[in-house]
């Protein structure tokens, strides 16, 4: 099997001819764990400059060096779609991170309901998680990971330029293909709620909102996790960048 290139994020930003110092966890990850040596090549993203092709300078297991040689990628952020979601058991929360930085949300935000089992959100994890998908799926930003908030206070200062679109597991939803299709173009957010489901208040909280829309997800019940890779597939096969304009 050929093998992929190595790809790593980092925070510091790029100047032409430049040698990027990485800290200890990166060049320990680089030189114990991946068995660089001084010479070989990486591929390199900042969430800023797009991706670089870099040659290992120095394989210091504390302190490597990079130098950058080539722009490899553009930096196109990520369509503008948020997800939110209600947190989940660690790994389904996992897997949530992992899939929505893959299908390429650019914010997820953990939104609190009545019926979620944790109001616990451990931001550092999700950043990590977020970074490791992006590293994977080729990405050129990382998710912005927003603190957690409750669902009454997001939905109070929402802006409604951006069509909220809520999953509606209680059979009132619009049908997904129609709904997404009427607002292309427009900044979106997909809510899904926790495995308890949305409670009835907040049904009717987000019923009586300008900019958010019930949508179906058919005649199935899916697990939250399921409903959050189901919906943001649907968004960016119909309105984000998985087909041409
Ligand atoms: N406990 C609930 C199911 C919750 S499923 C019940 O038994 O009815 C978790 C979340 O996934 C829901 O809140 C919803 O946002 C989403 N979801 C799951 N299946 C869905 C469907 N068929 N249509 C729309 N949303 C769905």
């Amino acid at each position: 099997m050929k093998k992929a290139k190595i790809r790593i994020y980092t925070d510091i930003v790029f100047d032409k001819g430049s040698v990027i110092s990485l800290g200890e966890a990166q060049s320990h990850y680089l030189c114990n764990v991946m068995k660089v040596t001084k010479g070989d090549e990486v591929l390199c993203f900042n969430n800023r400059d797009g991706e670089f092709l870099c040659r290992i300078e120095k394989a210091d297991k504390r302190h490597a060096e990079l130098l950058l040689i080539q722009k490899t990628k553009a930096f196109v952020p990520s369509p503008d779609v948020w997800l939110m979601f209600a947190p989940l058991k660690k790994d389904q929360t996992d897997f949530v991170i992992q899939k929505a930085t893959e299908l390429g949300a650019r914010r997820i935000m953990p939104v609190i309901t009545q019926f979620c089992i944790t109001d616990k959100v451990k931001k550092e994890r999700f950043i990590a998680q977020a970074i490791e998908a992006a590293e994977q799926s080729r990405r050129v930003d990382i998710p912005e990971i927003s603190e957690a908030v409750s669902l009454p206070k997001v939905l109070q200062n929402w802006d409604n330029e951006r069509k909220l679109f809520f999953m509606d597991e209680t059979g009132g939803g619009n049908e997904i293909c129609e709904v997404f299709a009427a607002d292309k173009g427009k900044k979106a957010a997909i809510l899904v709620g926790p495995e308890g489901g949305f409670a009835p208040e907040e049904l009717d909280l987000l019923r009586k909102m300008e900019a958010a829309k019930a949508v179906s997800l058919g005649p199935r019940i899916l697990r939250a996790e399921t409903a959050v890779a189901a919906a943001l597939a649907c968004w960016q096969a119909i309105a984000g960048d998985w087909s041409a304009k």
